[in-house]
Parts: structure tokens; sequence; C-alpha cells
């Protein structure tokens, strides 16, 4: 069957505790991000290129829980998950426990880049990461006076696209604040947080232990690929399997887009040649944003 391309650019800001007060600038930060990679994607960007692009802005914003604007873990320090997937060839590059970087996301793209190994953690993904001059960041401690300027929500960032049929995703967060030194969440663990295949792309946010226990990216596109499920009811049936908090975000070879959340927010941003549409809670209507 003919597939029209389609170009489409979907964003999440984390599903978490998101207060009210909050989702404007919630709604507006993940539209920017969504724009300006549609804008890559316009001109010629990659799937992959995209994805990166819109999760570095969002790494770079510290109102979300990835790059900059990570929650710490218990004892102060700030370490970083990241992934992408390339849905066309199928290969993916991540990395946990990362330290020391300002976009950990670019560094998942650096070892996918570099492709002898899917998965770089702690010392030695840092280490390539100076290796592959990958920018470096002096935020990697926070005071324990500085945690109560972060509010315990346990939010990611993600982008899923399709450009011409071919997919991408990315995925990056901080991890859940006051978490283990050493833990590792869902995000860069291909299939839990983060997947791309022919014919669907996934990122997950929500509480990362139940989310690797479902493999729940990745059950999204076994259930559109195994069962008669539409990509939105797919995505609803894997979040509301989640003992924990969850979100995901879809796109499929077509272009259709799913997302859904069991938190009461979760910002989210589409970008196609007709504009942006986002919304932050969880039954507010995308709306366009200029
Ligand atoms: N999924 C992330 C993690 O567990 C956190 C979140 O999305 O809220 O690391």
């Amino acid at each position: 069957m003919a597939v029209e391309a389609v170009n489409i650019v979907v964003v999440h800001g984390g599903a978490g505790a998101w207060p009210r007060d909050r989702w404007p600038e919630a709604t507006a930060g993940v539209a920017a991000a969504a724009r300006a990679a549609f804008a890559l994607v316009a001109g010629g960007g990659s799937a992959l290129d995209a994805a990166v692009a819109a999760v570095v802005i969002l790494e770079d914003d510290p109102r979300y829980n990835a790059g900059t604007g990570s929650v710490p873990t218990a004892n102060g320090h700030l370490e970083f998950d990241a992934a992408v997937m390339d849905g066309a060839s199928g290969r993916a590059g991540a990395v946990a426990a990362a330290t020391g970087i300002r976009n950990p996301v670019r560094l998942a793209r650096a070892v996918f880049d570099d492709g002898r190994h899917i998965l770089l953690a702690a010392n030695g993904a840092t280490a390539f990461a100076h290796a592959a001059g990958i920018e470096q960041s002096t935020a990697g401690h926070v005071e324990p006076t500085d945690q109560s300027l972060k509010a315990p929500t346990q939010d990611t960032v993600g982008a899923v696209v399709c450009v011409g049929g071919k997919l991408a995703a990315a995925t990056s967060t901080g991890g859940t604040h006051g978490k283990l030194q050493g833990r590792v969440g869902d995000a860069p663990l291909i299939g839990a947080g983060t997947w791309a295949d022919a014919n669907c792309a996934v990122s997950a946010t929500g509480t990362g232990e139940r989310l690797i226990e479902a493999a729940a990216a990745h059950e999204v596109a076994a259930r559109v690929r195994l069962t008669s499920a539409s990509l939105q009811e797919a995505v609803e049936a894997v979040v509301s399997g989640i003992q924990g908090n969850a979100g995901l975000i879809a796109v499929d070879l077509a272009g259709r887009v799913a997302t859904a959340c069991n938190t009461d927010a979760m910002p989210r941003a589409i970008a196609t040649g007709d504009g942006v549409k986002a919304a932050t809670g969880r039954d507010e209507p995308l709306r366009a944003i200029l």
C-alpha cells in the first residue's frame, strides 16, 4: 500500500506533577522545540536530526528534567540518561548515568554515529564524550540547599519524528528525583523508553522502573504490528497497564500521532507544515500556537 510521505515532529516534556500555573510555559517550551525541529526537517534534515534537535532544545531549557534542568540524585549529583533510535536502519545509541555534559542526547547520537556500541554508561560515557568533543557542563553537583528549587516531579523530554515515512525517536532525562547514584531509568534502554522501527517511533516518560518492566515503547510497536490495535489504542493500552506514572508519544509511518498519559499533565506539541499545536493538561485539547 502506498503511504503518503508526511513530515511531522511530536515532542513531550514529561508526564508528571506539573503545577497548573506552569502549564502555559510548559506548553510554550515544547511548542518551540517542535517548531525548531520541524524547521530542520523543512530544510532537509533527517528524522533523527530533528528528534535530536528537539531534545537538545528541551535539555537546554531549565524548566524540564533533562540536561540543564535535571533533578539531582539523592546525594546531589546530576546523572543523565538519553537514547536515540533510527527506525529505517533499526540502529540505536544511548548513554546511562552520564555526567558532566551539557546535552546527553548529543552524546547518545555520537554513540549511534560511532556505531561500535549501543549503550555507554557512567565514567565510560563521560570519557567517550570528552574524546568525541561533546560540550561539557560544569553543573555536576547540586548543593542540598538548592534541591528545594526543583519540585520533585518525574519528567523527561522526548521527540518522535516522521520524515517522508522514515521514523526516529529520542529521549533524555535526569531521571527520578532523589534516585540512587547509578540508577538507570527507561529512557536509555532501547524498547523501554525509546523505540523506532519501520512502522512507528515511540518515546516514554514516567516511572522508569515500571516502564522498563513493561518494555513500554516496544510494546506499543508490538501491539500495532501483531494485533488490530490502532496506534492510539496501543498507546492507551500500554499507559493504562503501568503501575506508576506513564506517558507516551508515538508517530507512525503515515504520520498518525498518538499520545496518552495517566498523570494530570504532559506537555506535548505537534509540528507539521500547517503549524504547531500544543497542550499540557491531560484533557486539554491541543491548540494552535503562533
Ligand atoms: N522515565 C524517567 C525515568 O524513570 C522519569 C520520567 O519520565 O518522569 O528516569
